[in-house]
């Protein structure tokens, strides 16, 4: 709630502080157990930084992030540990977050070992479990990760997340590293464990299509602010907002006759610097709709039908 994640700038020799990005600006929103919650934008939007915020791998500026009705927004990292198994991350690239040095069996282990004190045989039967469970061959428990192929790799940064039985999961653009072929595979499995496990996503993707098929409910972020919040069909067929209306152009539809007479729109210009976002509405130098009003004031996230949240001064 009222989340923001500012970075600072410093200038000069002095290092004078003289600004902030403004990577998630005042952003609310809810996610509900055992739903999927798609976070979708350009990149650059704030999705990433603000999946982290909630895991509180960052401090944020202001907010407040509560899980379970308990608030970890203000908890130092040493009070934060105990609440760390409830809650971790699958990475986009998981060539990037495995340790190359590290065999299968150890990194799938790591949070036992941080967490745990489980004997050697225990997490051993753990791993077995684990790697099961994501599709991995137990034999190939002491290889290391280059010995796996993209797909492979991101069961084994899969299985890690799920080490501690976790209730909830930011799996931050998990496919998108990925070969097309293998994309919907890991997604398969993704689904397949949260219906087994009663896992809680918060899947960030720059996918619509990818994100139409696997999430309950979408948020659409433009400039470090939600612009729109809906359920997945209520989203894909009746979008509320400018910005989201020409992002949903965009996405070639798989029905070729759906297609026709739908107007692909083109949006002039670059997104602003979040570090000096306009003055009003955050999309305002790119809207098609632009008014006057839209340049001086910002407009708010509200709900205009039920569930669904859109922050637009033409509703
Ligand atoms: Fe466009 Fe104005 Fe709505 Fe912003 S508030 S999306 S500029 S119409
Ligand atoms: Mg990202």
């Amino acid at each position: 709630n009222g989340l923001k994640m500012y970075f600072p700038i410093h200038a000069g020799v002095l290092r004078r502080h003289v600004g902030d990005v403004k990577a998630v600006d005042d952003v609310s929103f809810t996610i509900y157990e055992g739903e999927t919650l798609g976070l979708v934008g350009e990149s650059g939007c704030g999705k990433s930084t603000c999946g982290r915020a909630v895991l509180r791998l960052y401090d944020p500026t202001a907010g407040s992030i509560r899980i379970d009705g308990h608030e970890i927004g203000t908890l130092s990292q040493s009070q934060l540990r105990p609440k760390r198994p409830l809650m971790q991350m699958v990475f986009q690239d998981p060539q990037a977050s495995l340790n190359s040095r590290m065999s299968v069996a150890s990194i799938i282990s790591e949070p036992l070992d941080e967490h745990t004190k489980m004997s050697r045989e225990e997490k051993l039967a753990r791993v077995y479990e684990l790697m099961d469970a994501v599709g991995l061959n137990r034999d190939f428990a002491n290889r290391y990760p280059h010995e796996f192929s993209g797909g492979q790799r991101q069961r084994i940064g899969i299985a890690r997340a799920l080490a501690l039985n976790p209730k909830f999961i930011v799996c931050d653009e998990p496919i998108a590293a990925l070969d097309v072929s293998i994309q919907a595979q890991v997604v398969n499995l993704l689904e397949d464990l949260q219906e087994k496990l009663g896992l809680t996503y918060l899947f960030i993707s720059h996918d619509l299509s990818m994100v139409r098929h696997i999430c309950d409910r979408v948020a659409v972020m433009y400039l470090g602010r939600i612009v729109e919040l809906a359920s997945r069909d209520a989203l894909y067929e009746a979008p509320l907002h400018p910005y989201t209306e020409a992002l949903l152009s965009a996405v070639p539809e798989a029905d070729p006759d759906a297609t026709e007479g739908k107007q692909r729109i083109i949006l002039k210009g670059d997104v602003p610097s979040p570090a000096n976002p306009p003055k009003g509405c955050n999309f305002c130098t790119r809207c098609p709709k632009v008014m006057e009003i839209c340049k001086t004031v910002k407009p708010e996230l509200k709900e205009h039908k039920p569930g669904h949240f859109a922050a637009c001064h033409l509703l």
